[in-house]
């Protein structure tokens, strides 16, 4: 861990002109710097430095933050990789833990295998361009795959010689510990105690970590026959953990961040196909279902996967289970079907990169939708399948975690399988429940079962989210002013015996929600908000620089997005001094802003609920119709009541 003082050192070292200006040449534009944008294609510049603000930002694409941001976007490091990137840069000393012996052991044998493999990745590529054999067997391999030359040096592939002792006495001649060649699964012990070659006879297809080193091999025999596995991997190891691992990921992460977007598909052969026809944003499951850290590290480049399916893939369904998975991470999921008899490396090999983006691009179709109408297929009006498909979709539903998502997809299903919307609810509010008890569940493990908190119920038809962009340009425009102004006093609290307590803007949105039951509908809004409440009363706490710096690489990212947006539809900063508000004038706004935000998600209930009022099925049931009656009479006051102060300039609290 770092400690705040050297953040604060480290960012006040790395100017923000000076660091950027390594990448990217910068013209001065008036106070700030432009320049053509490093993160994605363009032509003319859409990158801006301020360095008054330390902040920079692509108009374009929206990539950006401060210097800690725009290191961590572009060299692919974490946050705190990417401060001590900086701190190198500019010779600033970083205290950090001293490693214990057994830590600096367990380190230095995960160095001395990724020596070892990153040695015998060079003995395979030899032994397949320099070798006799090799180039009769391997190459002859791939070039009658398809492989082009470039393809097959970009991906490391190589050949592992079919005498099964070649690789181990090479590089125990070498020095190669045998420890290390047997660790890393490159070799294994016979009954004889010699040293045998795992991948003999195969051709090698090294597998990357994100930042380039080969941390596992797969191989492939060259003749298939039901007697062999096609191919052979790589066994876990101190370096290898297959879960955390995606082939690809390293040659595509540029792409993946410039398309912003990944495919995913299953083989090695159809990660290099694909490269070949000219789509890089390519990675693979390897054949396995993904795992979380798989997602996460998919999830850092981008928020959107298409999976593409052979066109008569018998996996498809056995995939769905895992995809869910891609949902509960918060992904964007499309699914792309190849024509039957094509798998993305067989496709790749008959078409240009443009015919394959324009078939991708007609043919995708969003995952819940794909499966609901894929299972609806197979129900085949069978009631009994149909409610088994029912809970199916709904338990993918379920596990989406933005509310709003959750309720777009539930109106369409409802529609696409012709049941009312409130039932899939009331399945998706159970479901919801037993999750949380599970998860609930699993943090208590062991411990007395103390109280539990109730998840939040998912609103009903009547009460469905506004329209997301709306909503999120009025919440944006409230967590602007918490971030830049949270911590500033706006007004004083009396009390009945006349004491006086401050109130800070951040204490005063957050009052305004909880006293009328609202919330931010982004958790990471409500988790800010929450966050400087808990901190404000700490003396110095300053919002804006504790968010900027603050160790989640999103919440910070998010941080310098609303620190650095120009506020447009705000009255505050029309002013002539945008960034010193006095109190009076911050009142004004946080009052304002709150009114406008109430107003609005009331104004959206109100809408919901008139049209619930006129559903005959619910004019059936006069105990619900009284109920949502009602609800419509206290949010109508409710209305009237917000309206009367919307023109007012101050309103007392
Ligand atoms: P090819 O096109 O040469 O048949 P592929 O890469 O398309 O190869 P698939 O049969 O589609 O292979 O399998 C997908 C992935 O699953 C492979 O790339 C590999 O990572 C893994 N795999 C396949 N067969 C095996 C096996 N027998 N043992 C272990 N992993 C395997
Ligand atoms: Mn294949």
């Amino acid at each position: 861990m770092i400690d705040q003082a050297t953040i604060d050192r480290i960012l006040n070292a790395a100017q923000i002109v000076d660091v950027v200006s390594e990448y990217v040449t910068l013209r001065r534009a008036g106070v700030n710097y432009k320049g053509l944008c490093p993160f994605h294609n363009e032509k003319t510049p859409s990158f801006v430095v301020s360095p008054a603000k330390g902040l920079c930002k692509c108009f374009s694409c929206g990539k950006g933050g401060n210097v800690v941001h725009f290191i961590m976007e572009h060299e692919q490091l974490s946050y705190y990789d990417a401060l001590r990137f900086l701190a190198k840069k500019y010779h600033i000393e970083i205290h950090e833990r001293e490693l214990t012996d057994e830590e600096k052991q367990a380190q230095s044998l995960r160095e001395s295998l990724f020596i070892v493999n990153h040695h015998a990745a060079e003995f395979f590529q030899n032994a397949l361009h320099d070798t006799p054999e090799g180039v009769a067997v391997g190459m002859e391999y791939f070039r009658q795959r398809g492989f082009r030359d470039d393809i097959i040096r970009k991906f490391q592939l190589g050949y592992s010689p079919a005498a099964r002792g070649a690789f181990a006495k090479e590089a125990l001649q070498k020095g190669y510990k045998k420890e290390y060649l047997v660790k890393t699964g490159l070799c294994y012990e016979g009954n004889d105690g010699q040293l045998h070659d795992r991948f003999w006879g195969r051709v090698i297809f090294p597998v990357h970590t994100l930042s380039g080193k080969v941390v596992a091999f797969g191989g492939r025999v060259l003749k298939t026959d039901a007697k062999t596995a096609k191919y052979v991997n790589s066994p876990e190891s101190e370096i290898y953990h297959k879960s955390n691992e995606l082939y690809g990921i390293y040659l595509a992460k540029q792409a993946i961040m410039k398309q912003d977007c990944c495919f995913l598909v299953e083989g090695y052969t159809d990660v290099i196909s694909m490269h070949q026809s000219g789509i890089e944003n390519v990675v693979a499951s390897s054949g396995t279902s993904l795992t979380t850290g798989q997602i996460q590290l998919i999830h850092r480049f981008t928020n959107n996967i298409t999976v593409l399916y052979d066109g008569d893939s018998a996996g498809i369904k056995a995939s769905l289970r895992g995809i869910d998975m891609l949902l509960k991470e918060g992904m964007n999921i499309k699914v792309v079907l190849l024509p039957d008899g094509d798998d993305p490396d067989s496709f790749a090999r008959k078409h240009n990169s443009e015919e394959y983006q324009a078939y991708i691009k007609e043919h995708q179709i969003d995952f819940i939708r794909f499966k609901t109408n894929l299972l609806l297929q197979e129900a085949d009006n069978d009631p009994i399948r149909k409610a088994a498909l029912i809970s199916d979709i709904v338990q993918s539903i379920s596990v989406i975690p933005e509310a709003i998502k959750r309720s777009v997809y539930t109106k369409e299903c409802s529609q696409l399988m012709q049941i009312n919307e409130n039932i899939l609810v009331d399945e998706i509010n159970k479901l919801k429940k037993k999750q949380a008890e599970k998860e609930n569940h699993k943090a208590n493990a062991g411990e007395a079962p103390g109280e539990q908190a109730a998840p939040a119920e998912e609103p009903r038809p009547a009460a469905t989210a506004p329209p997301a962009e709306e909503l999120n340009a009025q919440e944006k425009l409230i967590m602007q002013l918490i971030i830049r102004h949270g911590e500033k006093v706006i007004c004083q609290l009396a009390d009945d015996q006349g004491n006086e307590t401050p109130i800070t803007v951040a204490e005063y949105i957050a009052n305004d929600l909880s006293r009328n039951e609202m919330a931010f509908h982004s958790p990471q809004h409500q988790t800010i908000l929450d966050e400087v409440c808990q901190h404000i009363h700490e003396s110095n706490f300053h919002a804006k620089r504790y968010f900027l710096s603050h160790p989640s690489p999103e919440i910070s990212k998010l941080a310098a997005d609303l620190s650095s947006d120009p506020y447009q539809l705000s009255k505050l900063y029309l002013k002539d001094q945008p960034d010193t508000p006095d109190e009076e004038q911050l009142y004004e706004e946080t009052v304002h802003l709150m009114i406008d935000f109430k107003s609005f998600l009331i104004k959206d209930k109100l809408k919901h609920t008139l049209q619930m009022l006129q559903d005959p099925l619910l004019q059936k049931d006069e105990r619900r119709f009284m109920e949502v009656m009602k609800q419509y009479k206290e949010l109508n006051s409710l209305q009237s009541e917000l309206a009367k102060h919307q023109g007012d300039r101050v309103i007392l609290p």
